[in-house]
């Protein structure tokens, strides 16, 4: 993949948003409060999915007061995996930060994924200590338990957004919908070295979450067959003569 743009930085944050208001004043406020003070060169791209709330809007002042903000704005909503990819598109920064816009990651915690970096190519967060209704977090463990034992896998919560990566790992991936929750598994299937760290989670403050049981688990599942597939046809030749 390449960056449509030359000029490179340290660090990407990337963050989808549908209909969050509400959210971006604090989550602005939270990301300034730990990004200047680690004295790396950044960027806040945030991905207006569509929203329908005024979103873009607000985004647009805070541009205003802060130059570190980008707004990559969709017309319409196309789901979490295609506002992480615009994102990752015009990313500049050498390592991308993925978190969700609603607070239910924190800011607070990009240093401990940071401190991995150095010998990791992607660091996952993993939420020990979900915030979510009961049945959420029923229905995740259930789904994580799936997910690892069909992909043979040992991620403890795919689902988290708050990840780092290097920029490369999306050099040779082509991401279809729903493909967000894979990260892990397709970045180890390119090569790259993966790992988690614990990292908190916060209960949603304001606006709604856009996934419930019923428009997550079943696509999930499909999406894991996908990726089960891909897994076990991934193409790895040698080649002992080329003349
Ligand atoms: N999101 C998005 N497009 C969508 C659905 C969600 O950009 O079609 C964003 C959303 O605004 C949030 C993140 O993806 O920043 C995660 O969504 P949400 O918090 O609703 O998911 P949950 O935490 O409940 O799993
Ligand atoms: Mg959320």
């Amino acid at each position: 993949m390449n960056t449509e743009q030359a000029e490179e930085l340290e660090l990407s944050i990337v963050i989808p948003l549908y209909n969050e208001r509400d959210n971006l004043v604090p989550l602005e406020a939270e990301l300034e409060k730990t990004l200047p003070e680690l004295g790396l060169s950044y960027e806040i791209v945030l991905i207006d999915d569509g929203s329908t709330d005024g979103s873009a809007h607000l985004v647009r002042e805070l541009q205003t007061v802060n130059p570190h903000i980008r707004l990559i704005r969709f017309g319409n909503n196309h789901g979490q995996t295609a506002a992480f990819w615009a994102g990752f598109k015009k990313a500049r920064g050498k390592i991308i930060i993925t978190m969700d816009a609603d607070l239910q990651n924190s800011p607070a915690d990009i240093p401990l994924l940071l401190e991995k970096m150095g010998s990791y190519d992607v660091v996952c967060g993993w939420r020990h200590k979900r915030n979510d209704p009961w049945i959420r977090k029923i229905s995740s463990k259930i789904a994580n338990s799936i997910r690892n034992a069909l992909s043979a896998e040992t991620i403890a919560d795919t689902g988290c957004s708050l990840k780092a990566f290097r920029r490369e790992c999306f050099d040779n991936i082509r991401l279809y919908n729903g493909l967000h929750r894979f990260f892990p598994t397709l970045m180890k299937m390119e090569g790259f070295k993966v790992t988690q760290v614990k990292v908190g989670h916060y209960p949603r403050v304001h606006g709604v979450s856009k996934y419930g049981i019923g428009n997550r688990a079943l696509v999930a599942f499909l999406d894991l067959l996908a990726i089960r597939w891909m897994k076990k046809r991934w193409i790895n030749y040698d080649i002992v003569e080329d003349n």
